[in-house]
Order: C-alpha cells, then structure tokens, then sequence
C-alpha cells in the first residue's frame, strides 16, 4: 500500500512537472529539434539563425502597421529551445523590438518578430558546415537603406540634373562624388581630433615605459623632408575578419579570433585617425558577419587607398607561431601554408552564411571583376606587406620572414593595396595569452600604423582618380 501511494504521488508530481510541455505539441518522430538560436544585432543588418537538427522549411509574410515578420516554420513543435528566442534580443537592437512564438498547427510553429522599422528580409537555409547542423537564417536588412556607402552611390546617380553638355554633365558628376565622399567620411567618422599634428602621417606612440627600459629607443622617425605632401585625405579600409556566426579561429583557452581583430582594428582606427588626414573604413565594426566579396565592396565604394585584413589564425600544429603577411596571388601559393591559409580564410563565408540564393547580377558582375587582379595591385602589396612585415617583427616573431602570396578573396580588390595580416596564432597556447593582452595588441598596432606610415612615405597617395566603382 504505501508502495502504491508514493507510485501514484510520484506519478502525481511527473504529471505536474510535464505540464509546461503539454501546451507544446509532441515531438512527432521525424520532427526536427532545435540545436540553439542566436540573434545577431548590428545596423548594418540583424540576423536570426535557428539551428536545427533537420532542414527546416519556411514560409514568410510582412506585416504592416505596426511592422512585423511573420515566419511559419514546417515539422517544427514549440520547445523550450525555440522559446529562448524571446530572450535573446536585445533591447538595443536596430531592428526587432520583440519575438512571440507559437504552436500555429500541430506541425507548425509561427515566429512573429515585431519591427522597429520596414525590414527587406532574407530567408535561406545553410547546409551542415563546421561545428554547425541545419541552420534557417533569417537577415533583416532595411527597407530604407540608411547606409552611408550606398547613401553615396545614391547621391552619384542623383549628381547631374542641371548640367547640359556633355562635359558639364561630367564636371557636375564628378564634384557631386566629390561632395559625398566628403559627406560619407563625416559620417562614418566622429570628427577629427584636434589638428595638433603638423606631420601628415601617424608617428609611433612613446614607448610604454617597460619597453623603454629593456629596449634600445627606436630611432627617429625619417626627416621632414622625406615625408610626402599630401593634399587630399586618405582612406583605409581595416577589415577585421570573421564575425557573427563566423567566430574565427578559437583558443586553446576559449579566446575567438573575431573578437580580437576586432579590438585590434578598433585600436588601430583610434590610432590612424589620430592624424586629420586619414579617415579609417571598417569593413565591420561590430559583431556580425560580413561576406567577404561585401568587404572588398565596401572598400571598392569609398576608393580606398589601402586595405588590411586583420586575423589571428589556428594552424594545424599548436605549436607554429608568429606573425605572418599575406598578399594576393595571381598563380600559385608561395607555399603550402600559404595556401592552406588562403583556403582556411575563404571558407568563412561558407561558416558565417551566404544567402548564394540572392546573388544578384551586380554581385556577379562584382565577382567577375574580382577576378581580374592585376599586376600592379599585387606589386604595390608587396611594398605594404614589407613595410608592415618590417615593423611587426620587432614586436614578436615571424613566422616567415618574406610576405606571402595566395589566392585570398578579401584581397582581390583590383585597385587597392590589400594585406592580409595574421598577427599571431591564436592556437598556440603563449600566442593565445598574448593576444588577449592589451599591451600586446597596443604594439601590434604601433606596428602596422608605422608599417603603414612607411608605405605611405615611399609611395605618397596619387590624385584619386574618379573611377566607376560597384
Ligand atoms: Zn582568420
């Protein structure tokens, strides 16, 4: 008797504890479950990822007054997995205010994500890659772009209204570009520090006094003299890689690699900015991801005259270390690590999430055009990465001594200088703990602000020339 009591008030509590999933309907077999959910805030876009042990099939509808997305979701049931989605925005987030979700069908679950502005959504779905399973993405771009780089190609195609002739037309277009760009840099940019600096380029910061006393002093920096006129700003693109999904390479103690070329990148726009004449693009500037053709398109849109790409990779073994620079590569890998990396880097956009299904003609055309790297871009480079390469091994080891070459796609900018730095391997356990450290990354960044001073002294920025850009 006493057994069957304490059954039946075991039998009692199971019950009572099941009652929350009861409102769910039952994992039919065949049903998928929910891996995790990830929201990934940023201006520039918010994504949602549902990751999910099945492909998940979608359907979407828009909403207006007030503005919501509604997404029903095939063979799904209500789970505790799906419903951490509510607690995941942000209450800062540019573009969702808020998430329900219900049970819309026995096998259908209804996402409705409440706007805070028109969104143009994308919907697509990934196939299993790296540590992910099925992942439903769903990007919130806005309706309205208020990006400032496409706010200044809207402006060039707005430019020549009242001119009549040819040649007016193309003085009125060209000024119009030069009138956005101006505009673009103050936008993108807080306004510039002080003008207490009559050098045109960045000097080194004092070395911290630890340095100071078990180094020699560098040695001055080159005369005046050598220093070149520059009479119009120049723009640098730094790309921190990775991002969002994307998390990089990670450390033996958890460190990621997007989180520290973003600091990183972030230093060194403080840095460089320092000096009036020089405005700094960040490719990204936040945690979410951006495809690697977008990054050399935004650099593309504000005629950059540099780009670097800043990462801290894993190599195979965890014992390689130092730093390294790479270039792009119109043949074959300088070596096999070379191409191991190149290989490793432009798989990110398969690991961050491409919606392929969107590509449209303009990103076609793009990459077409990508292709066609030239020689010149490659030689020019090759004198940043040298400088750059210079400069770093003074702060640490390199891992090779001469600049690399491989096939990189964030480096296939035709017309601009792109490097692609790794700073450290991340997977070597000293490296690791060297990263993390802001000392390290405030001499890692002395160094590639100096390495690009010197470049820029030996090849001053010519006239930019107003070419059609995508
Ligand atoms: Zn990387």
């Amino acid at each position: 008797m006493t057994t069957m009591r304490r059954r039946s008030s075991l039998g009692l509590l199971a019950l009572l504890l099941k009652a929350p999933q009861t409102l769910a309907a039952p994992t039919q077999p065949g049903q998928a479950s929910i891996v995790a959910v990830r929201v990934w805030p940023a201006q520039e876009y918010t994504r949602v990822t549902i990751e999910s042990d099945q492909a998940l099939a979608a359907r979407h509808f828009l909403v207006d007054s007030p503005h919501r997305l509604v997404i029903d979701i095939e063979g799904l049931a209500l789970s505790p997995g799906l419903r951490e989605l509510i607690g995941k925005v942000k209450p800062d987030d540019p573009y969702i205010s808020g998430v329900r979700v219900g049970q819309n069908t026995p096998t259908v679950v209804r996402i409705v994500l409440d706007l805070r502005q028109p969104v143009a959504p994308q919907i697509f779905t990934l196939t299993p890659v790296a540590a992910y399973k099925h992942r439903l993405v769903f990007d919130l771009y806005p309706k309205f772009q208020a990006d400032p780089l496409l706010a200044l190609v809207q402006e060039r195609e707005k430019a020549p209204a009242p001119a009549t002739t040819p040649a007016q037309r193309a003085e009125a277009a060209a000024s119009a570009v030069n009138d956005a760009l101006g505009e673009l840099i103050q936008k993108i940019e807080r306004p510039p520090a002080p003008p207490a600096s009559s050098a045109p380029l960045p000097q080194p910061l004092p070395q911290p006094p630890v340095a100071a006393a078990s180094k020699p002093a560098p040695p001055p920096p080159p005369a005046a003299a050598a220093e070149p006129k520059i009479d119009r700003l120049i723009i640098i693109a730094l790309d921190p890689g990775h991002g969002g999904e994307d998390p990089g390479a990670v450390g033996p103690s958890g460190l990621r690699e997007k989180d520290v070329v973003l600091s990183v990148a972030h230093k060194l726009r403080e840095r460089l900015t320092a000096n009036a004449n020089i405005r700094v693009l960040m490719t990204r500037d936040a945690d979410f991801f951006v495809p690697l053709h977008e990054r050399v398109r935004k650099a593309r849109r504000v005629q950059a005259d540099l780009f670097v790409s800043i990462h801290a990779d894993a190599f195979f073994t965890p014992q390689a270390r130092g730093a390294s620079v790479f270039v792009l590569s119109d043949g074959a890998a300088t070596s096999a690590a070379a191409r191991w990396m190149a290989n490793r880097e432009n798989a990110a956009d398969m690991v961050g999430g491409v919606n392929v299904g969107a590509a449209t003609n303009d990103a076609n055309v793009l990459r077409a055009l990508l292709d066609m790297s030239t020689t010149a871009q490659i030689k020019d480079s090759l004198k940043l990465g040298g400088e750059v390469l210079g400069q770093i091994g003074k702060v640490g080891r390199l891992h090779k001594a001469k600049v690399e070459q491989a096939g990189f796609a964030v480096l296939k900018a035709p017309d601009i200088p792109s490097i692609l730095v790794e700073t450290a391997f991340i997977s070597n356990p000293e490296e690791e703990k060297k990263l993390r450290d802001p000392d390290y990354q405030d001499q890692l960044v002395d160094a590639l602000a100096t390495g690009i001073a010197k470049y820029f002294a030996k090849n001053p920025p010519m006239a930019r020339r107003r070419s059609t850009t995508l």
